[in-house]
């Protein structure tokens, strides 16, 4: 079987999902960022999201004038500083202010209405005397300053405008947005759709000793990636009940994934089920190196599936270097791809000089990369400590220490 490039397999696998994943648009409620009885795990499902269209504001921010700061709220032209000023009622926060009598000065605090007549606030640390209950006993309060009007009033709208753009598409719904969203009253958004993925484990071997790590650890690599993992399913190496689990894990899903049974050996049940319905390839890379793209249909769809090795560290790095950056574009994620770095390796490597080997490293503080856990592709612990991908391309046979090498972090 001749060897296709890690390029070429990386446009055949964009090509074979291109429709799949063409991004989709899901119009979401906001209800619950106005009730505090809401479900957390709701609110947890929206952060990280995208915008697919600007989100507008349903009413101003801040709804009313307000006042800054704890002080008294004046007529400005009204206030000569060190000349007493008769009290007016107290406004707190959540009251509603009556008018100010003109050369009045009402005791107010912070976020509480400015009440109609006043048009400033002087903060209560500009004023003579012990503070509000020494004023209210007195029934007059002294300002050391004549302010000027607008002073420590927050005006309504002067943060969010109701009909104007709180976000624009393409924002990233951290918690400054959110927090926005809920103060803008902003009732719907269109989020960019997450591009929902299915796995499949196989592996007789699965149900005798050996733990699943790829289910998991492809169920995680898929929500980092701004997708949804749907299920996750485990099938044994007999390829009549495979294809059937692969049609059910199909259902609801945009792409299938499947881990295993895709090398030259006796048990192959990935390649033996769809070796009708799909390519199987050996990509230059390691590890990886055996991959296969196939297809299902379910409920009169398409549905892509993409069949990766089954150690795994080949499951993972063939995610990284497959799928990652695919289903980012679509989950409307930017940067896509892995930023590249380039580090001096800690240690001098051998690598197959015909594939672009890829291996798990550890950033040290002196700059370089140290590589962790060897080539070998079952050693997902060494994997978990590491948090860089090296990048060891073809025609790499040997490179001292020192030699530089391009690197993936693989920690943010
Ligand atoms: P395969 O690709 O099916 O030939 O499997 C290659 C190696 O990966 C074998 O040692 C399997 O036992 C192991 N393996 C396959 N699937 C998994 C999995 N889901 N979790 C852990 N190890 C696996
Ligand atoms: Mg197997």
């Amino acid at each position: 079987m001749s060897r296709r490039s890690l390029e070429a397999h990386r446009d055949a696998v964009a090509r074979h999902l291109a429709d799949a994943l063409l991004p989709r648009t899901d119009r979401v409620g906001l209800d619950l960022l106005a009730d505090p009885a809401s479900d957390l795990g709701d609110l947890g499902d929206l952060v990280g999201r995208i915008l697919a269209a600007p989100a507008v504001a349903g009413a101003d921010a801040p709804p009313f004038d307000n006042s800054q700061l704890d002080g008294y709220a004046v007529r400005a032209a009204d206030v000569r500083a060190g000349t007493p000023l008769p009290l007016a009622p107290e406004i707190a926060a959540g009251s509603v202010a009556a008018p100010l009598p003109a050369g009045h000065a009402a005791p107010i605090m912070t976020g509480a209405p400015l009440p109609p007549g006043a048009d400033a606030v002087v903060a209560i640390e500009r004023t003579e005397g012990d503070g509000f209950a020494a004023h209210a006993a007195s029934g007059r309060v002294v300002l050391l300053v004549g302010p000027s009007a607008g002073d420590a009033v927050r005006t309504a709208a002067s943060d969010l405008r109701r009909g104007d753009e709180v976000l624009p598409a393409g924002a990233r719904l951290g918690p400054a947005a959110l927090g926005a969203l809920a103060a803008g009253a902003v009732d719907s958004v269109d989020l960019v759709a997450r591009p929902r993925v299915a796995i499949v484990s196989t592996g007789r071997e699965l149900a005798a000793g050996v733990r699943d790590a790829n289910g998991p650890a492809l169920a995680a690599a898929v929500l980092e990636a701004g997708g949804l993992a749907t299920r996750w399913l485990h099938a044994d190496d007999e390829p009549a009940a495979f294809a059937r689990l692969l049609e059910d894990a199909a259902r609801g899903a945009d792409v299938v994934v499947t881990t295993g049974g895709v090398s030259r050996g006796t048990h192959e049940v990935v390649r033996e089920a769809l070796a009708d319905r799909g390519e199987f390839v050996s990509v230059g890379i390691q590890p990886g190196g055996p991959q296969g793209l196939a297809t299902v249909e379910v409920d009169g769809r398409d549905v892509p599936v993409l069949c990766f090795p089954g150690n795994p560290v080949s499951a993972l790095v063939s995610f990284e270097l497959l799928l990652r950056p695919l289903l980012r574009a679509a989950a409307g994620m930017h940067p896509a791809e892995r930023a590249t770095e380039r580090r001096p390796l800690a240690e001098p490597v051998d690598s197959p000089p015909e594939l672009h080997q890829v291996r798990r490293g550890i950033r040290a503080a002196d700059g370089t990369v140290r590589l962790v856990g060897g080539a070998s592709s079952h050693l997902i612990g060494a994997y978990a400590r590491a948090d860089a991908l090296v990048h060891l391309p073809p025609g790499l046979a040997s490179a001292p220490a020192g030699t530089p090498v391009d690197i993936w972090r693989i920690d943010d």
